[in-house]
């Protein structure tokens, strides 16, 4: 099968901020209309305004600001609704009663969309009605993108995954840190062999920030006798097109991966230690095929650990000791990995002190959704981590562990902000140092 959608991305993003204010609040209604779907309808229609939402998020929980409520930050999309979509649409436009966006509420809307919104689920799951607001916020970011409404940072590296292929740069830089990593851990990392059976995909920041995880991958590959290969042209996991709100390129970046898969004959697609990788690839490549995409497994990193610790194809020594778990909103929450991560702890002998919010109630770690990315959210995600700090340390665990490396990152800088003295680790890498390799 091959995909039946198959968009270019050919806009040109600082064109759309230079357009006039009608024409960029015109498309980003077009934006908002192409989500109004049956389930955006219905979903629009059901909230009956009892504010369970906004306990469930910790943007709103550390600030107590009434603008951070999950419901508030849909208030455009739904003014879009009820002036164009609603039942009685017809007649609030014909006595002149129907809302009217401007630009300028559009611009206050865009901070709400994207940096007070990491599209933990959290909200999701607190809804009575079964409103899934984080979905909605995401569909929101179409229309806000067609605005031309988007926080520079996140522009900017939106920018670099479609013009130069990936954040990280053009796929020849890709090579040259694959051989890099090469030489400094005296590994090889099989790279664009033409046949395989598994095709390894990585984030930018595993080649920036983490490369032991990139190493602690090709280990356990290697050790299980997988026939795997990186693709200089379809490694990028991470898709800043369904973080930023432009489909045109998330389509473009899952096409890119599902279709190498074929091309190679690889069976399966293994995502790293990230979180809305996992989103992307695995809940929404059926969006650009027309179906499910069943000749090809996308599974997460975490999914081969538990899978072949359970098998007894990779064993680990017991490190004892206690550890605490930070659940990845989109791998556990929305992602129904939650299993996973502690059978890989149980395994290492470690003792499980769970946070006090954990699996699908765990709070985000404050950088999701693309707000990691977004440079003026600093502010807002020091407190989203202040209220993870707090419950990291009531454990007492002697092991702050997590499964996704944006959690990593954003836990690092606020590390490092706060002078807090722990450091988050990886479950993945744990589990490596750990592994009992018997020589032949
Ligand atoms: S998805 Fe998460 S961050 Fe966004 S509004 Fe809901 S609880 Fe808040
Ligand atoms: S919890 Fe659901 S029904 Fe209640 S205000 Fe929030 S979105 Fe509306």
């Amino acid at each position: 099968m091959t995909s039946i959608t198959k968009p270019k991305s050919t806009r040109d993003f600082d064109q759309q901020r230079d357009l006039p204010d009608a024409v960029r609040v015109a498309n980003a209604m077009e934006g908002f209309l192409v989500e109004f779907g049956p389930h955006a309808s219905s979903y629009m229609n059901a909230c009956v305004r009892c504010g369970l939402c906004a306990e469930a998020c910790h943007f709103y929980l550390t600030t107590g600001e009434a603008k951070y409520t999950p419901i508030h930050k849909l208030k455009p999309f739904e003014d879009a609704y009820h002036r164009t979509q609603s039942p009685f649409s017809w007649l609030a436009g014909m006595v002149g009663m129907a809302p009217r966006l401007s630009i300028t509420e559009l611009q206050e809307w865009e901070e709400l969309i994207y940096d007070s919104c990491t599209l933990c689920g959290r909200c999701t799951l607190a809804c009575p009605m079964g409103i899934d607001i984080s979905e909605l916020v995401k569909e929101a970011r179409h229309g806000m993108y067609r605005a031309g409404l988007l926080p520079d940072r996140l522009a900017q590296i939106t920018s670099n995954a479609e013009t130069k292929h990936s954040p990280f740069g053009e796929p020849q830089e890709f090579i040259d840190t694959i051989h890099d990593i090469e030489k400094k851990y005296s590994i090889s990392l099989p790279l664009d062999r033409p046949e395989a059976d598994l095709l390894m995909t990585l984030a930018p920041g595993d080649l920036e920030d983490h490369q032991d995880s990139i190493v602690g991958v090709a280990r356990i590959l290697d050790h299980l006798k997988l026939d795997w290969t990186f693709s200089s042209i379809a490694f990028e996991a991470t898709n800043f097109g369904y973080l930023s709100g432009d489909l045109e390129l998330q389509g473009e970046l899952t096409c890119r991966l599902i279709d190498k898969a074929r091309e190679i004959g690889a069976t399966t697609i293994l995502l790293p230690e990230c979180g809305h990788a996992w989103g992307a690839a695995r809940w929404e490549a059926a969006r650009w095929y027309g179906g499910p995409i069943d000749d090809i497994r996308i599974m997460h990193t975490i999914e081969l650990l538990a899978e072949n610790i359970q098998s007894g194809k990779i064993r680990v020594r017991p490190v004892g000791e206690s550890a605490t778990f930070h659940d990845p909103c989109q791998q556990i929450r929305r992602g129904g990995l939650g299993d996973a991560p502690r059978v890989a702890l149980k395994a290492l002998g470690m003792e499980l002190h769970e946070l006090e919010h954990h699996r699908e109630t765990s709070f985000c770690c404050g950088g999701g959704g693309g707000v990691l990315a977004n440079t003026r959210a600093a502010p807002l995600r020091q407190k989203a981590f202040e209220l993870k700090r707090k419950e990291v340390e009531a454990t007492g665990a002697d092991h702050f562990v997590t499964s996704c490396g944006q959690c990593r990152l954003q836990f690092d800088r606020e590390t490092e902000a706060s002078g807090w003295d722990r450091q988050v680790e990886s479950l993945l890498e744990l589990v490596v140092e750990n592994m009992i390799i018997e020589q032949e």
